[in-house]
């Protein structure tokens, strides 16, 4: 390009404002911000490129405050479990990451039990910890456990399924996350304690002892059943967190009978007064488990106790819009790509909030619900060109949910 001093050399634009090269090319301003952008840009990649996930230390570990700050990200709620969890973590990370001295005090490994209904977000916090400390992280379903030498999984299993998360990086994989759910269907069956081959039961939690408390543990490559002549990974649990989730139904019965009997004494009206009957699970204590049927050794091994409250209205409303990844941000971004502004009317979500309250489909139920509403429109609008902007009414949602196999949504519920 000629080098003129009305025209920018880059993109030959013609105007009066242009800044002179040495070598007497021109560039304008428009140019130039163009070219500081390119440059933060290439220099940011170039940064993230170099620095990959920087190890845990102690000088980067997050506090308990930024911890619970991540989570209220992503998680509507649960204030108390969140609490628990930040400080919990902290102290789990802090413990791990101290210099090695013979003569400290030797700070004990603390798992963390959450108790509270399906769909609460149990699974969730779990997640979003090890998404934020950047560990690896895996998801195992203690009802899928059998004592070793019965059909199903072995306890050994969530290791395996640790490891694949993290390329079989056994340093990595030793302080990693396992969020085990469903503890509460191990519990022993109190109802018929003569049992023998209580598969599920007592069995599995004497299986899980050693891995929650740590020990070095022969894992199964590839998961499945033990073979005498495969070659094990040896993984050392004991800076594995452990956060064990579960419903404890009925619980609820236990913990109301406990503190009934605890009332006694001449303030004991007064006392009685103060419980708060509407929510009896702020009150758990490792008592309750056991005569739940979990064994004094598990819950040994499970010191941090905390729960999460049912969903209500509000919380269902928000967790549609509010946190970052929202199911309402994700399909807007979806249709972003196509070029089409996508938004939602607020009678529109009440109406999938009252729709997954009446018919008990939970918070899982409300992405079911939302992908019912806007299958047509992800199938049509893509081939659109014309489309800009969709607002998506309650008049048009009430036309596909009617439509709808409730029957079916609720069989994720269990997913
Ligand atoms: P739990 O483990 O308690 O059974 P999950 O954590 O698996 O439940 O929750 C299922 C889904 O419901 C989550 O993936 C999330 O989309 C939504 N969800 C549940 N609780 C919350 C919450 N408190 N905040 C935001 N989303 C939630």
């Amino acid at each position: 390009m000629g080098k003129s001093k009305d025209i920018c050399s880059f993109c030959g634009a013609e105007r009066p404002d242009l800044f002179s090269g040495l070598d007497g090319s021109y560039i304008c301003p428009d140019c130039i911000e163009e070219g500081h952008r390119l440059v933060t840009n290439m220099i940011t990649e170039q940064k993230k490129a170099a620095k990959p996930d920087e190890p845990l230390e102690l000088s980067n570990l997050p506090h308990p405050e930024d911890i619970k700050r991540f989570l209220d990200l992503y998680v509507i709620g649960q204030d108390e479990a969140k609490k628990f969890l930040s400080v919990a973590v902290y102290n789990h990370y802090k413990r791990i990451l101290q210099p090695h001295d013979d003569n400290e005090v030797e700070i004990e490994k603390s798992n963390i039990l959450l108790v509270g209904p399906t769909g609460t977000g149990k699974t969730l916090l779990a997640k979003t910890i090890a998404k934020m400390l950047k560990v690896p992280f895996a998801i195992a379903d203690a009802t899928a456990l059998t004592q070793a030498g019965y059909v199903g999984e072995d306890v050994e299993t969530m290791l395996t399924r640790l490891l694949q998360n993290c390329e079989y990086d056994i340093e990595k994989a030793q302080q990693g996350i396992v969020f085990l759910d469903e503890v509460d269907k191990i519990a022993r069956k109190a109802e018929n304690p003569s049992i023998t081959r209580d598969v599920t039961g007592e069995g599995v939690q004497q299986g899980l002892l050693k891995i929650l408390e740590g020990a070095m543990i022969n894992v199964p490559p590839e998961g499945g059943r033990k073979h005498p002549e495969q070659e094990f990974l040896h993984v050392d649990t004991k800076n594995i967190l452990f956060i064990c989730g579960g419903a404890f139904d009925g619980i609820e019965r236990k913990i109301a009978q406990r503190l009934n009997t605890q009332v006694v004494g001449f303030d004991a009206q007064e006392k009685a007064d103060k419980i708060d009957k509407d929510n009896l699970l702020q009150y758990i204590a490792p008592h309750d488990l056991k005569t739940f049927g979990l064994i004094p050794e598990i819950i040994g091994r499970l010191p941090i106790i905390s729960y999460l409250h049912p969903l209500d209205k509000k919380a269902l409303r928000n967790i549609l819009t509010e946190p970052k990844n929202a199911i309402t941000k994700q399909y807007s971004k979806l249709f972003e790509m196509d070029g089409v502004k996508l938004t939602f009317s607020d009678d529109m979500l009440d109406y999938i909030v009252d729709k997954a309250l009446e018919n008990k489909l939970g918070a899982r139920g409300l992405r079911g619900l939302m992908e019912e509403v806007m299958m047509d429109l992800m199938y049509t609008i893509p081939s659109q060109k014309d489309k800009k902007e969709i607002v998506v009414t309650k008049e048009y949602a009430q036309e596909r949910v009617e439509k709808t196999d409730f029957s079916r949504l609720k069989s994720t519920e269990s997913i």
